[in-house]
């Protein structure tokens, strides 16, 4: 803990960058931005766990990294002063390393508030850089081969100048997994004394790295490590930053939890014939087959996950890979380590499902290319987090756009495992946007609402007409269902005068063709629920068709089982999901202070008198609230210049 003085100093700091400095470098006085700063800085200095939900626009990236630069400057010397940033996307990676950083470092350095350039580094796994010695092998075998195209040579050669594989352009799937560093570097690596990786490793170590950032499963990882004595991946850190905080939990389920795609058990099999195990090899093929034909889906299945069911013939199959995998790892020394390593891993998965581990929810995900991979899911993620993260005494700031739901932390603390925390406090810094006069909202009237079937699709089609119309293009439609989609946009097409466009499943590049035009239509489900700008005109019209409830799921049946009654499940789970969900599409409607934007929901269950009118209201910014078309045309007259119907 930190005496009142230097909390004292640190407030007063943040005060004068927020109101003084930063504006005169052009940026806004936020005064929401600056409440949510000090949150944050209390949270530092007296070793809490803040979780602050910051609408959109706030500026919570600068708030955290002046609350943790400040935390810095005051923090006692005993303490490590690095500072670890957690976030989920690459993208805000790069922004917080390339933009955020360097912006405050220069203009907290020209008022004296820093002595010197704050020195960040991005922390990845291990496969995502290139081992020298594998590198130069990969290049000797393709330097003269013709059947290594040039472009991919290119990109091989490319990695002796810098070793991070995400930022060599070209290079294949299989490349990267003949060059990148290895789980365990063996023994008499002739690389080993002029290896760039260890010297990127010692580096990323030093002490004057103040800022580390990486993604939720490396934090967890490192989380995990510490746990088990193990050697830490980051360098010690005191202060933890979790950006994009309410995708954490689902990062807590995958490195909680275990999975095998089969084709890892294909893997297995090349590699025990590389490793002159013909015979193993042979057999694991067999029995892999006979695994694989043994969970294959039914004819119409399409991308879908299903429970776990122990039949007779999978556990007689399982039993006998896990007998073929322990043989094949005898004696011992005959493997290499790297080997023995990925045996031993794929015997303990497997054993899971074997003996039905009830610690797991167990079940199968089929894909559409056709992969099957067997997933446990922990059922006990959220205390596994309270254990590694919260129970440390860290101090923690958790931010995000979509924490609470519904204006309630509860869900979210029961994810995160901070339930019955006495550290934690809750925070909410509501967007600074004018929603009263910049959006609007359209959902239909109770007597629209009777003549209403969400699932026909020729009636959400005229719908989606009426108000096409009365915006004049520049709508995003956001859809729960691609198959529903796909029937919606079959009907529109030809209708409407405005192109349309269809964001269908791994088509995202139609984001970029819909960014081109000035008054399209982009009709999208999935990942354009979240994460995507659309600033300006582009959207100047947002439908919701159906109000995004989650698609029930092994795990989610499971957590089901939790709740005494359904109607208490649905109340304590789904609707928040559903709430979280809207929110973030609905905030893909106004990105910057002047944009402007109507907002339509032609879910029945959202309308006046209908079953989730108050909990939709409650997720939704305000603003005025319509049933007429008429109003929506008359909305979009008064906000637009005359370009915006040419
Ligand atoms: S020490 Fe490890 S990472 Fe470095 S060159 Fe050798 S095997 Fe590769």
């Amino acid at each position: 803990m930190k005496s009142t003085s230097s909390l004292k100093k640190a407030h007063a700091q943040a005060n004068h960058i927020f109101r003084e400095l930063l504006p005169a470098h052009g940026l806004a006085v936020r005064p929401a931005q600056i409440e949510l700063c000090h949150e944050m800085i209390d949270a530092m200095f007296l070793g809490r766990v803040a979780l602050c939900d910051a609408g959109v626009g706030i500026g919570k990236t600068h708030a955290y990294l002046v609350a943790g630069l400040l935390w810095q400057k005051y923090c006692p010397r005993s303490l490590p002063h690095t500072l670890t940033i957690s976030t989920s996307s690459v993208a805000l990676q790069d922004a917080i390393i390339k933009e955020y950083i360097p912006f405050l470092s220069e203009f907290l350095q020209m008022d004296g508030v820093l002595n010197s350039p704050v020195r960040a580094i991005i922390r990845k796994g291990r496969e995502r850089y290139a081992c020298d010695q594998r590198l130069l092998l990969r290049q000797a075998a393709v330097r003269d081969s013709e059947r290594v195209s040039e472009r991919r040579k290119a990109a091989l050669f490319a990695l002796d100048r810098q070793i991070d594989l995400d930022a060599a352009a070209g290079l294949s799937a299989f490349d990267r997994a003949q060059v990148c560093v290895p789980a365990g570097c063996p023994h008499g690596c002739t690389e080993q004394h002029h290896c760039r990786y260890m010297d990127f490793l010692a580096d990323a170590r030093s002490a004057d790295v103040d800022i580390q950032i990486c993604n939720h499963n490396y934090l967890l990882a490192d989380a995990i490590r510490r746990r088990q004595a193990e050697n830490p991946l980051l360098k010690d850190y005191h202060i933890l930053i979790v950006d994009e905080a309410h995708k954490l939990p689902e990062a807590a389920r995958q490195m909680y939890g275990k999975s095998i795609p089969l084709s890892e058990l294909t893997g297995l099999c090349a590699l025990l014939q590389r490793e002159h195990r013909p015979l193993a090899a042979r057999r694991l093929r067999a029995e892999t087959e006979r695994f694989a034909n043994c969970l294959k889906p039914g004819p119409e299945q399409e991308e879908c996950e299903q429970a776990f069911d122990l039949t007779p013939e999978r556990k007689e199959t399982l039993n006998a890979i896990i007998a073929l995998l322990r043989r094949a790892a005898r004696p011992a020394g005959s493997l290499t380590y790297g080997t023995i390593h990925q045996l031993e891993r794929t015997v303990e998965t497997l054993s899971l499902f074997r003996d039905r581990d009830t610690k797991y929810v167990l079940y199968i995900h089929y894909d559409q290319a056709g992969e099957i991979t067997l997933n446990a899911a922990s059922r006990s993620a959220a205390a596994q987090l309270t254990r590694d993260l919260w129970q440390t005494g860290r101090p923690a700031v958790l931010t995000s756009g979509t924490l609470a739901a519904g204006g309630s932390f509860t869900r979210i603390r029961q994810r995160l495992g901070l339930e019955r925390s006495s550290r934690c406090r809750e925070f909410s810094a509501h967007s600074p946007f004018d929603y009263e006069h910049h959006c609007m909202l359209y959902i239909p009237s109770s007597q629209q609402v009777k003549s209403m079937d969400g699932k026909d699709t020729g009636q959400i089609a005229a719908q989606l007409r009426g108000l096409l119309r009365a915006a004049h293009g520049h709508a995003l439609v956001l859809f729960t269902s691609y198959l529903f989609m796909g029937e919606v946009c079959e009907k529109l097409r030809g209708t409407v005068p405005f192109p349309l466009l269809e964001a269908g499943r791994g088509k995202q590049q139609v984001v970029q063709q819909f960014k081109q035009l000035p008054n399209a239509i982009l009709c999208a489900a999935g990942p354009c629920w979240e994460g995507i700008d659309f600033p300006g005109d582009m959207v100047s019209l947002l439908v919701i068709v159906r109000l995004p409830f989650p698609t029930p799921d092994p795990v989610s049946e499971a957590e089901r089982e939790q709740y005494p009654s359904l109607h208490e499940y649905i109340s304590a789970s789904i609707v928040p999901q559903m709430q979280t969900k809207l929110r973030q599409g609905v905030g893909r409607a106004i990105r910057t202070e002047t944009d402007t934007c109507a907002v339509a929901i032609l879910d029945s269950r959202a309308a006046i008198g209908g079953r989730y009118h108050a909990a939709v209201r409650k997720e939704l910014p305000p603003c005025p609230v319509t049933d007429s078309l008429e109003d929506v045309a008359q909305f979009i007259r008064a906000r637009k210049g005359p370009d915006y119907f040419l």
